[in-house]
């Protein structure tokens, strides 16, 4: 090492010395001894390296080697470790049902409920009146069935393990008979095959990928058949030359056989949403009315509830799927609970669901009042931000997301930027990479925000982060 490398060195303030000082012992209290110690040694290494670089002694002259420039650059590591990975992130791209960006946002009544489960004890197992034992289950049992017309219900961790705990519990070693067309993929490695192979269930498959008729069932039917499970083709139609078995027919076959008829509903909504402009969808009290033994569906798809599996329908088969060993495997926590009673309250009214639940709110959102919020958001770009945005209204569509309704064409008005000082990707890597995170659209070489999806209170926020990047002139 060379002599003036060891000179250098020998400035840099000891690891206890900077553990001393002040504004460093403030920062233990917040953050541990531990966590500030390692940034101290972090910090220190990164002077070392910095010194051993050069050995120019005017550059070396030039490190600012003082306890306080070195604790402030503590204190720069320390807070930028204790910023979440997970973060809140605006939603300008319209799509309600967004997977990526965590799908439903809860009612606040929901939020306020999980967190004052979440910050005491509650009667989760615990049955207030015989004063024994409970059923975590009882808190939305009740709810579930009064909303949907089933004999019983039962919530496990999200649909896709509904589907794979039911599949377990009722048909393992067994065959269960799926339409060729509704052998689906969902995002996330959910395939109705690979899930019926983890089940234990043994897949047979009927009919053709566009048409599978009554008698394709009749025909597969034999002494292992255990079940007729139905797949809600969620997240894209087959058109054209195309027949599916109505479920009222199936469930005549079912019964017919005496093998268990079930339907993976995906979204299920517990409303007819056509009276507000979105295509028809089976409601959940629909299927389960048709005499369905069994359904199943997300809690935080149209439901509009926190990540959640609903299974409906005849008692002696909710039982056994209730009494599965696997069931303790995938059961609910008390947050899911919490939030998905106070969600469901909402439903007794659909009025009502719709006011509160954000989800059901911005589907439901009338496309003037999608314009009064873009048109706010453009008069806040004012001035020079006008200039370097140049920003206009115009007509798009917004989508349901989520794998629900998926033709939907919501109509919508897009606020559309076109910067004239940096290109589409530049800024849409500006809003990304910022907090809070804005994501938005891209298309035809404009930067496209979807206001349907961007709660009231983040307007200005946008405005805020689009004026920070407008350059000076
Ligand atoms: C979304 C969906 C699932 C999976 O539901 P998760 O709650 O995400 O596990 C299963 N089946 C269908 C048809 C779906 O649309």
């Amino acid at each position: 090492m060379a002599q003036v490398h060891t000179t250098y060195l020998r400035r840099l303030p000891a690891v206890d010395e900077i553990l001393r000082h002040d504004q460093v012992q403030s920062w233990i209290e917040q953050f541990s001894r531990n966590a500030v110690t390692a940034e101290v040694r972090q910090v220190l290494d990164t002077y070392r390296q910095q010194i051993l670089q050069t050995t120019d002694t005017a550059v070396l002259d030039a490190l600012p080697m003082d306890l306080d420039t070195i604790a402030q650059h503590i204190h720069i590591q320390l807070a930028s470790n204790q910023a979440y990975r997970l973060q809140r992130v605006i939603n300008a791209t319209g799509v309600v049902i967004h997977t990526n960006l965590g799908r439903s946002l809860l009612a606040s009544e929901a939020v306020e409920n999980l967190q004052t489960v979440a910050a005491s004890y509650s009667n989760l197992e615990y049955d207030l009146e015989r004063g024994q034992r409970g059923s975590r289950y009882a808190h939305v049992e009740a709810a579930l069935k009064a909303l949907t017309g089933a004999e019983a219900a039962l919530v496990v961790n999200n649909n896709a393990a509904a589907v794979f705990l039911a599949l377990q519990a009722l048909a393992a070693n067994r065959e269960v008979v799926v339409s060729r067309g509704q052998l689906i993929e969902i995002g996330g490695s959910f395939r109705i095959p690979d899930i019926m192979r983890g089940s234990g269930a043994i897949l047979r498959e009927v009919g053709t990928t566009n048409k599978t008729h009554p008698r394709d069932y009749a025909q597969a039917i034999n002494d292992q058949t255990a079940m007729l499970l139905r797949v809600h083709t969620s997240n894209y139609r087959i058109v054209g030359f195309t027949s599916e078995v109505a479920l009222p027919e199936l469930v005549q076959i079912g019964q017919a056989h005496n093998v268990v008829v079930m339907e993976d509903l995906g979204s299920g909504t517990l409303i007819d949403l056509r009276p507000y402009g979105l295509p028809e969808e089976p409601t959940v009290p629909e299927v389960v009315a048709s005499g369905v033994d069994l359904v199943t569906f997300s809690g935080d798809k149209l439901l509009g509830g926190p990540q959640a599996g609903i299974l409906v329908g005849k008692a002696a088969y909710i039982d056994a799927v209730r009494r599965h060993p696997l069931n303790r495997a995938l059961r609910v926590d008390k947050f899911t609970v919490a939030a998905l009673e106070a969600t469901l309250k909402f439903y007794s009214d659909p009025e009502h669901a719709i006011r509160h639940i954000p989800t059901l709110n911005m589907l439901c959102m009338a496309p003037q009042d999608i314009a009064r919020r873009a048109n706010r958001l453009r008069r806040r770009l004012s001035g020079p931000a006008q200039c370097a945005y140049r920003p206009s209204l115009v007509d798009g569509t917004s989508a349901v997301g989520g794998g629900a309704l998926p033709m939907a064409q919501l109509p919508t008005k897009l606020l559309a930027l076109q910067p004239a000082f940096c290109s589409v990707a530049d800024l849409e890597r500006y809003l990304r990479c910022r907090q809070p995170v804005i994501i938005g659209r891209i298309a035809q070489d404009q930067f496209l925000f979807d206001l349907r999806t961007v709660q009231d209170a983040e307007i200005p926020e946008i405005a805020t982060a689009l004026q920070e990047r407008v350059p000076a002139s």
